[in-house]
C-alpha cells in the first residue's frame, strides 16, 4: 500500500537509506535542500526514450531507494528504474497536472515515436511537498482538472454505449465517478486558488479516478469522446500540449453535443482555473475547425470506443459557433 504524505519533504531523506534522484532543474532546486540526507546520485533527467533508461538502469550506482521529484518525465523515469532495479520507490510531484504517481505503469518512449506504458510498480510513499506545487505556474496545477472533470463527458458516453451497444457498465463505479465531479465542483475555488486543500483534494481525486478504471478493466469511468477531441488535434499538429487544457476544450465541444450544456461547463471550468479556450494555448481557427470536423473520422480510424460522435453529425457550421464562444 502506498503511504500518502501530505505537506512536506522536510527530512524524508534520513529515512530511505542509500538514495537516487531523478528531477529536472527546477523542481530539485525547490527541495534540494530540504530533502534531508545526501542523495548517492542525482540525476537531471533529459527524456523517456527506452534507451536512456535502460542505461540509467545499467550505469547508476546501487540504492536501496530511488525518489522521483517533478513531473511526469522523472516520476515515470523513477518508476521505470524502481521496476527493473526492484528497489524503493518514493515520489514527489511538484506539480499535480499529471497523474503518474497515481498508476502503476511507466510510460517509456519507444524508437519509432510511440509511448508505451511498461512495467508494474507502486510506491512505498508519495509525498505531497505544497511548497514546492506552489511554486510551479498556476495553469500546471489547475489542468489536473481536466483529467478528472472529463468523468463528466466520459459517464455521458459510457451510459450511451451501453444503451446503444450493449457494452458492459457498472453503475457502482458510474455513481463513484459522479461523486468524484461533485467533490471536484465543490472546491473549485480551492483547487483554482491551489490552496493546500485544492492540491490535496486533486490528488486524492486522481487516486480515485484511477482506482475506478481499474476496477472497470478500462479507461471508461474517466475517458469519453473529450480525449478523442484531444487525439485529433495532437495527431494534425503533431505538438506537445499541456493534455488537461487540450481536454477540457473537448469537454467543452463533445458536451455540445452531448447535452447542449456547454455554457455551464465552461463557467465551471473557469471557476477551477483550468485553461482551456484554444487562445490559451495558441492553436489556430483552422485548427479548431479541422479537429473539431475531423474527431468523428479519427475515431472510426482508429477503432476507438463508442461515443456520442457515433450518433451525431459534426458540421462546419457547428465548429464555427464552437469556435466563436471559446473565443468570446
Ligand atoms: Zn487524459
Amino acid at each position: 500500500m502506498t503511504e500518502y504524505v501530505y505537506g512536506t519533504i522536510n527530512g524524508l531523506g534520513n529515512t530511505i537509506g542509500n538514495y537516487a534522484v531523478m528531477t529536472m532543474e527546477v523542481p530539485w532546486k525547490l527541495i534540494k535542500d530540504r530533502i534531508g540526507g545526501m542523495p548517492r546520485v542525482v540525476t537531471m533527467v533529459t527524456g523517456l526514450e527506452h534507451n536512456y533508461l535502460d542505461r540509467l538502469v545499467k550505469d547508476l550506482p546501487a540504492v536501496d531507494t530511488v525518489v522521483g521529484v517533478g513531473g511526469g518525465v522523472a516520476t515515470d523515469a523513477a518508476k521505470y528504474f524502481a521496476w527493473k532495479r526492484k528497489c524503493s520507490l518514493v515520489l514527489a510531484p511538484t506539480i499535480v497536472s499529471v497523474n503518474a504517481y497515481a498508476t502503476p505503469a511507466a510510460a517509456v518512449r519507444e524508437p519509432d515515436g510511440r509511448v508505451n506504458y511498461t512495467g508494474s510498480v507502486s510506491p512505498t510513499k508519495v509525498v505531497i511537498d505544497y511548497a514546492a506545487i506552489q511554486a510551479a505556474p498556476r495553469r500546471l496545477n489547475t489542468a489536473g482538472t481536466g483529467d478528472i472533470y472529463s468523468c463528466r463527458t466520459a459517464l455521458f458516453d459510457w451510459r450511451l454505449a451501453h444503451e446503444k451497444t450493449g457494452e458492459s457498465y457498472d453503475e457502482n463505479i458510474a455513481t463513484g465517478s459522479q461523486h468524484i465531479l461533485d467533490t471536484l465542483v465543490a472546491n473549485a475555488d480551492e483547487i483554482k486558488n491551489v490552496s493546500e486543500k485544492g492540491i490535496r483534494t486533486l490528488v486524492e481525486l486522481n487516486i480515485e479516478t484511477n482506482r475506478l478504471q481499474v476496477l472497470a478493466g478500462k479507461a471508461r469511468p474517466e475517458e469519453g469522446s473529450e480525449h478523442i477531441f484531444f487525439y485529433t488535434l495532437e495527431n494534425l499538429t503533431k505538438r506537445e500540449f499541456v493534455h488537461g487544457e487540450v481536454v477540457g476544450t473537448g469537454i467543452f465541444v463533445l458536451t455540445h453535443f452531448q447535452s447542449a450544456e456547454e455554457d455551464n461547463v465552461a463557467s465551471v471550468m473557469d471557476r477551477m482555473g483550468l485553461m482551456f479556450r484554444p487562445r490559451d494555448y495558441g492553436i489556430t481557427h483552422e485548427q479548431f475547425i479541422d479537429t473539431t470536423v475531423g474527431m468523428k473520422q479519427y475515431a472510426r480510424e482508429k477503432k476507438m470506443f463508442f461515443s456520442v460522435l457515433d450518433t451525431v453529425e459534426v458540421s462546419k457550421d457547428d465548429a464555427e459557433k464552437l469556435w466563436r464562444k471559446l473565443s468570446a
